[in-house]
């Protein structure tokens, strides 16, 4: 019998077009880790490393962390035994010299990219969509939106009772500079994979339930063609 083979995904698209979101529910469909470089970088600005230190003035005026910080932590994070049957990477690649670097340690360890799915949202939507989101202050895979997906008591997460808050980067002048950054050094990487015929793309403006049913669907297309 065929062998399923390791799903292996990284989530394209603006920030605020909802990947997290999906990640989350994806992650827990398909059995994948969730690998997220914001928060795995926002844990370390929380845990008051030097990393952590380094990384916040970037982030705090919506520009990339250095690729070298960056790679190295991603390269490590898809060895781990969870990583092993499976990745979402959400947030990352996010320039060439990224997708490169994620390209090579797939090809030393022998292993390949599954698909990318790009989740696209025009601009003006995306303002609005960052500036009302909120997570939890626990776990920042709990993420609401005060419009379009808020939590039925305002302030607080829905899964664990804890305090939602707005993340420092989602302030409307960093916002702006974030969508200029994914514009200039992120959305290029959409025709890469498209050439490399791995691009899957998502209508993000949809409902976040229909946008989640629209890539189970494709996911379980891709498996059965990879099964035959
Ligand atoms: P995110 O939560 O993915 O929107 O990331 C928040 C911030 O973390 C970004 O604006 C960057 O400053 C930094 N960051 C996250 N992922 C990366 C990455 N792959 N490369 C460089 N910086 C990143």
């Amino acid at each position: 019998m065929a062998q399923v083979s390791e799903l292996n995904l990284i989530l394209l698209g603006p920030p605020g077009a909802g990947k997290g979101t999906q990640a989350e529910r994806l992650r827990a469909d398909f059995a994948l880790a969730h690998i997220s470089t914001g928060d795995m970088l926002r844990s370390q600005v929380a845990d008051g490393t030097e990393l952590g230190r380094q990384a916040k003035a970037y982030m705090d005026r919506g520009e990339l962390v250095p690729d070298d910080v960056i790679v190295g932590m991603i390269v490590q994070r898809i060895e781990q035994d969870d990583a092993k049957d499976g990745f979402l990477l959400d947030g990352f690649p996010r320039n060439d010299s990224q997708a490169h670097a994620l390209e090579q340690a797939l090809q030393r360890q022998d292993r390949h990219l599954s698909a990318a799915l790009l989740i696209d949202v025009p601009d003006e939507e995306l303002v609005r969509r960052l500036s009302g989101r909120r997570v939890c202050v626990k776990n920042p895979a709990h993420i609401y939106q005060v419009e379009l997906d808020p939590p039925k008591h305002e302030g607080v997460c829905d899964q664990d009772g804890a305090r939602l808050i707005q993340r420092d980067d989602d302030r409307e002048a960093t916002i702006r500079r974030r969508l200029q950054v994914y514009h200039e050094q992120t959305a290029p990487l959409i025709g890469w994979y498209e050439r490399a015929g791995l691009l899957r793309s998502f209508d993000g403006r949809r409902d976040p339930a229909e946008v989640h049913d629209h890539i189970r669907a494709a996911l379980a297309t891709l498996r059965l063609e990879e099964q035959l």
